[in-house]
């Protein structure tokens, strides 16, 4: 059985010892904000491009805290609007809500499953503060068109970067292309941890001590509260772990990407689109959008027969997921954003999306069997 994702396999992967790792942390004898998380929020920002970095509880509460942070610093008000893509996993959009903002939803292009930059400037409002853009599936969703936009209507942009550590526009990081970015480092993540642990990435020096505030109960001295705070923090046990990651994160972001140009060059079936390669006849990738940089968090692909397919390998011993299976406007919490809005292309990717493995822990000869698994499925029809 080929698993969707092994972390036991990931995580023994050479060149790392998590249970030498533990002990030390364990015998150290300080667990919070203590000489691992130092080294590792230094190491990150450093890795990213940033002058800082900012530990977190998890991804999720990175993404709230930057618009916290900024709503407190009199850069977003309450009723503000945030364009974000429309096919995000929801943490997202929890992260908007949550600050009292409006998500507005924007569709992707279907060639790149980013948001479409053609589509944002038609979404501005005089009430649009911000956009928040999202590496999906750790392919750069920046564009130099998005900047100019960010800079022609004077918004904040924030990257989701949970899933594109380690991702690059030209020479710089995403993480650090926008204003402010967050960051997760959920076990499966490309960067994980054992647990739950999150960043936030800025050269914003005011956002980066709000938002150590914020996320220490308010606290901007000892005992002080000039913030109704929260307690979100990175521990020093996931800081080591992740500071030990951090220095084999770009070979297994290679692995990644080699894995992917191996499917993308083997993998033929006349039912299964794959997202950006420039083989499909379909294609019509924005021939002014720079061909982006991916670090694959996921694989995903595309058919109409999703169902079909992923039974047959399944069967065949090969697991697949779904990433994901409802978008955010179709959730029962969400019904009040689903009304009266029309995405066609977010809703066809979420009946159409399933997730091939793509991981360092991945062999060579797995990724020819799923290849040759997905060509030998022949007797396919199409559900209707
Ligand atoms: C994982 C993820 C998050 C949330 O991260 P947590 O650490 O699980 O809170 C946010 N956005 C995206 C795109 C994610 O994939």
């Amino acid at each position: 059985m080929i698993r969707f994702l092994d972390l036991k396999a990931v995580n023994s992967l050479p060149g790392l010892n998590l249970g030498k790792i533990v002990k030390e942390v364990a015998e150290n004898g300080w667990y919070l904000k203590g000489p691992y998380t130092r080294r590792f929020e230094q190491a990150y920002a450093e890795y990213i491009g940033t002058r800082h970095c900012v530990g977190c509880g998890n991804g999720l509460d990175a993404l709230t805290l930057i618009l916290r942070a900024y709503m407190e610093m009199g850069r977003l008000h309450r009723g503000d609007e945030v364009i974000v893509p429309a096919n995000t996993y929801i943490a997202t959009i929890l992260s908007i809500t949550e600050n009292g903002l409006i998500p507005v939803l924007v569709e992707p292009d279907i060639d790149t499953l980013q948001i479409d930059e053609r589509l944002i400037e038609s979404a501005i409002t005089p009430r649009t503060r911000a956009i928040m853009i999202v590496h999906l599936y750790g392919r750069c969703a920046y564009t130099a068109e998005i900047g100019r936009i960010v800079s022609r209507h004077n918004l904040l942009l924030i990257e989701d970067n949970a899933q594109a550590h380690g991702c690059c526009f030209g020479e710089r990081k995403t993480g650090s292309l926008g204003h402010a970015a967050a960051h997760s480092f959920y076990p499966t993540k490309n960067l994980g941890a054992l647990g739950d642990a999150g960043a936030i990435t800025t050269d914003d020096d005011e956002l980066a001590s709000v938002a150590v505030a914020l996320g220490n109960y308010g606290s901007d001295r000892r005992y002080h509260f000039r913030y109704e705070g929260r307690n979100s923090r990175i521990d020093e046990l996931q800081a080591a772990v992740l500071l030990a990651k951090l220095s084999l994160l770009d070979q297994w972001n290679q692995r990644r990407r080699d894995i992917a140009h191996f499917y993308h060059q083997n993998i033929s079936h006349p039912l299964i689109t794959i997202p950006g390669n420039d083989n499909n006849p379909s294609s019509s990738i924005n021939p002014s959008s720079e061909k982006s940089d991916s670090v694959y968090h996921l694989f995903p692909v595309l058919s109409p027969c999703r169902d079909q397919i992923r039974a047959h390998l399944l069967d065949a011993g090969i697991e697949t997921d779904v990433h994901y299976p409802v978008p955010p406007h179709l959730q029962p919490c969400y019904q009040r954003l689903g009304e009266g809005c029309h995405l066609p292309i977010t809703e066809r990717i979420h009946n159409e999306i399933f997730s091939l493995p793509c991981n360092p822990a991945l062999t060579d000869s797995q990724a020819a069997h799923i290849a040759e698994t997905i060509n030998a499925l022949r007797e396919l029809r199409v559900e209707s």
